[in-house]
């Protein structure tokens, strides 16, 4: 059983006390036989023991408490103790029966024992002994190996007393085994490659989420990687490898190692789950207990630098159930508020715990010995380690969305803003433009009679003076101006004369609608001028008419007055060819009207029959 070492971590995780002995009645325990059939043999079966409770037993006094029966068998047929102040003996009669195998490895599978010493007597009386443990240096072992072990000579055929003293701070575990050199070989073999296989998944997870802490610059992946490698730093220690590979010249670091390197885990468990499951925004309370949890185990891990290794190895083992059960409750809760990532989490630490429950229930003698119950605590985590990287990526990838759908829906804000914003720019620049063309359009046009006023009218005769002129055809001007209309004013006030002002406006541009591209405005007063492009003075003088008819053929209403209204017209028409400007052009049309004046009032008169 090369990893027995586990136990410790599985009992501690599965929260299982180990059961100490009670002490089992004296019985004499059977040699150990060697036949040829035997390549390795489990000596518990054949060992008798002692607890020497003060360490003060010389081998010679061991011996002769052998002799006088006060060695017992084991308990339970176990030889785990726990943690023990003092010394154990184990004694085993062990006979080698296959004359091809002289020399056996005499292998203890327990890589934390501080001391062994091992006594072999042979049937001649002469006693052999060998010393291994981590108190001594790597060297001492007789094989580079991460557990004790021995080359002891057992010549066939002879009944050899097999003395084994133990002492150690850690946990009294002594899986004594013996295996021919072939059968150690092979063994050793197979575990190294399991344990290269298990390192180097541990090793790959490592790079590759040390790669993405350095591209993402995650505080999870961090507490990950640090979490990793203090993991695997417990389990190499409890394997016997740090020993063996970190630090072959310190027994010191060798005890010290394994509280250090499960306090670091601890801290290491505990950011992680911190960072990966958000505790201060979705568990502020659960949080608090985690930074506790953690300064607690930050300051045993300074105490085990001084701490004998006998107490702070216990305690460092119960803050390691303390820091899972708590693990797994925190993830329980933000699971249930309804943090997906933390389903992943908790998966990854069930298999965890399964392979720590398994190499339990393998300590108890439930599950039977094989790959998977044996390296439960290997594949567990290296599993969990696994699942907790993918979870990772997962949250990764879910912060990711979610922080693509807020810049989506941000942008979608925005650019509904923008449109909105758009939108009532666009309508105020149409307020403003109606506006403006209002403001425009007022500027342009009389407030009495709504016509178009002086300024526009001056504006746009010049422009259908040079239009007429550019099309080679006439134009011809009419001036309007009502009569008498002093007299409208004296004898029913300047209101109704505003009446009849409106009331003439309206009706004369009645009449010259049907002339579509005529100019009608209001000149000054009770005077009105209208331009008629393309009119010849024939044409002219007959729309003068229709006016002048217009005005006469119905009377003007202003309140209960019914007033006559008429106009003298004055016509002018420009020639195409006529070298004249718009002033004169009025002005001729001016004597015209004059003329109509000069003739009585209410008729029409050209600039031809004025002259
Ligand atoms: P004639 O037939 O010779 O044109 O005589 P008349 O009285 O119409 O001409 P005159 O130039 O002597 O008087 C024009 C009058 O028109 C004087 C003025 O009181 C009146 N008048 C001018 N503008 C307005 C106006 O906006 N409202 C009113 N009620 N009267 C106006
Ligand atoms: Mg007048
Ligand atoms: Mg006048």
């Amino acid at each position: 059983m090369p990893f027995r070492s586990t136990w410790l971590w599985a009992i501690a995780l599965a929260a299982v006390v180990v059961l100490f002995a009670t002490g089992c009645p004296a019985a004499n325990a059977p040699p150990a036989e060697l036949d040829d059939r035997t390549d390795a043999l489990q000596l518990t079966p054949y060992l008798s023991y002692l607890h020497d409770k003060r360490a003060v037993d010389s081998a010679d006094e061991a011996w002769r408490l052998i002799a006088a029966g006060r060695f017992e068998r084991v308990p339970n047929g176990k030889t785990a103790f726990g943690f023990q102040e003092g010394a154990y003996w184990f004694h085993a009669k062990v006979v080698n029966q296959n004359p091809d195998e002289p020399y056996w490895m005499l292998v203890q599978s327990f890589a934390l024992l501080d001391r062994v010493d091992v006594y072999l007597r042979y049937p001649d009386g002469h006693i052999v002994q060998h010393a291994s443990g981590d108190s001594l240096p790597f060297s001492a072992r007789s094989i580079s190996y991460r557990h004790p072990n021995f080359r002891i000579a057992l010549p066939p055929g002879e009944a050899v007393d097999l003395l084994v003293r133990t002492q150690s701070q850690s946990s009294m575990q002594v899986p004594l085994e013996l295996y021919t050199p072939a059968a150690f070989t092979s063994l050793s073999r197979d575990a190294q490659f399991v344990m290269g296989v298990y390192y180097g998944i541990l090793l790959a997870l490592f790079v590759y989420n040390l790669v993405l802490w350095i591209t993402l610059r995650d505080a999870s992946y961090f507490w990950y990687l640090f979490h990793i490698s203090a993991f695997g730093l417990v389990l190499f220690t409890l394997n016997g490898y740090s020993f063996e590979h970190l630090w072959p010249n310190s027994p010191w670091l060798a005890n010290v190692a394994v509280p250090l390197s499960i306090c670091l885990a601890i801290v290491g468990m505990q950011q992680f789950s911190r960072n990966f499951l958000e505790l201060p925004k979705r568990f502020p309370r659960g949080n608090i207990v985690s930074l506790c949890v953690i300064a607690v185990c930050v300051a045993l891990g300074v105490a085990a630098l001084w701490l004998p290794y006998r107490i702070a190895t216990p305690w460092a083992t119960r803050a390691v159930i303390v820091s899972v059960l708590w693990t797994v409750t925190v993830a329980i809760v933000v699971l249930r508020r309804g943090y997906m990532p933390a389903r992943l989490f908790l998966v990854a630490w069930a298999v965890f715990l399964t392979g720590a429950a398994m190499i339990a229930a393998l300590a108890f003698g439930l599950l039977p010995k094989n790959m998977m119950t044996e390296y439960g605590v290997q594949i567990g985590s290296a599993l969990e380690m696994l699942l907790l990287s993918i979870a990772l990526s997962y949250r990764y990838a879910s912060l990711r969305n979610e922080n693509e759908r807020i810049a989506a829906e941000a942008n979608l804000q925005l650019e509904r803003k923008v449109a909105q914003r758009t939108q009532e720019v666009r309508s105020t620049l149409m307020q403003l433009e109606d506006a403006h063309r209002r403001l425009r359009d007022s500027s342009r046009r009389d407030g009495l009679t709504g016509l178009y006023n002086r300024t526009h009218f001056h504006e746009n005769f010049e422009l259908l003076l040079k239009e007429s002129r550019e099309q080679k055809q006439p134009l011809s001007l009419l001036m309007i101006d009502l009569d008498h209309f002093k007299s409208i004013n004296d004898k029913y006030g300047h209101l109704a004369g505003d009446d009849c002002l409106r009331w003439a406006a309206q009706r004369i541009g009645q009449s010259l609608r049907v002339h579509e591209t005529s100019l009608l405005a209001r000149f000054g007063g009770e005077e009105f001028v209208a331009v008629l492009p393309g009119h010849d003075l024939r044409s002219a003088v007959s729309v003068a008419e229709s006016v002048r008819k217009r005005l006469v053929e119905e009377l003007c209403s202003s309140g209960e007055h019914r007033l006559r209204v008429s106009a003298s017209i004055g016509v002018h028409t420009v020639e195409p060819e006529a070298d004249i400007d718009s002033d004169a052009a009025l002005s001729v049309a001016d004597q015209a009207l004059y003329s109509a004046k000069a003739n009585g009032r209410d008729c029409v008169r050209t600039s031809i029959t004025a002259a």
